[in-house]
């Protein structure tokens, strides 16, 4: 069973004015469907492998045969990020987060402003290629960053919820402004979608 792109779970406008229609195009329906593709050709050298979740093949990264692990890093990695990232968004999102998050933001960051701030200024000095995370390994939450595609569950980390730094995601409106689209960003944020992944994280803990 081959790889397959989720469709997006909203209009490509949906996150207007943030994010722009046409990058929503060309980010889902080109960018993620390439990772997509490119991740199913490489599983065709080793079909046994081709039955595992994206997410295992990237937990086990060591032990994915070593012809074909760079591409399972670099597209398997692509396509689970960029699974999460459409999850996590949504038309009118954004605001103060409440409840268990809210709590778990505030007990590891100080403040939801804090969490913010950290997350914007890791982002922004990110050089080149990446992602900024929230992550969980155990029960602290912590804010890091990934080269290209890296993924955090490469590391032994839970992403509970991350923004693309890629120029992709942001150039055709904010140029070189990421600092810019970092700010913007936080009005799409899905904060229903990132508490269901840090329920998944506390659960993932428990069974640990
Ligand atoms: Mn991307």
């Amino acid at each position: 069973m081959a790889h397959e792109v989720p469709p997006l779970p909203y209009d490509y406008a949906a996150l207007e004015p943030f994010i722009d229609t046409q990058t929503m195009h060309l980010h889902h329906d080109g960018h993620h469907a390439a990772y997509v593709k490119n991740l199913n050709t490489a599983l065709e050298k080793h079909p046994d492998l081709q039955s595992r979740p994206a997410i295992d093949l990237l937990r086990n990264i060591n032990s994915i045969p070593e012809d074909i692990r760079t591409a399972v890093r670099n597209n398997g990695g692509g396509h689970v990020n960029h699974t999460m990232f459409w999850e996590i968004m949504k038309s009118k999102g954004g605001g103060e987060p409440h409840g268990h998050i809210a709590d778990a933001l505030k007990s590891a960051f100080g403040s939801f402003d804090t969490l913010k701030q950290k997350f914007n200024e890791a982002g922004a000095k990110h050089f080149g290629s990446g992602w900024v995370w929230v992550v969980s390994k155990g029960k602290q939450l912590e804010i890091i960053t990934t080269a290209n595609q890296d993924s955090p569950y490469m590391h032994g980390y839970y992403p509970v919820f991350g923004n693309d730094v890629w120029e992709h995601a942001y150039y055709l409106k904010y140029q070189n402004r990421r600092p810019e689209y970092l700010q913007a960003w936080w009005n799409v944020i899905n904060w229903e979608a990132v508490t269901k992944r840090l329920e998944e994280a506390s659960r993932m803990n428990r069974a640990a």
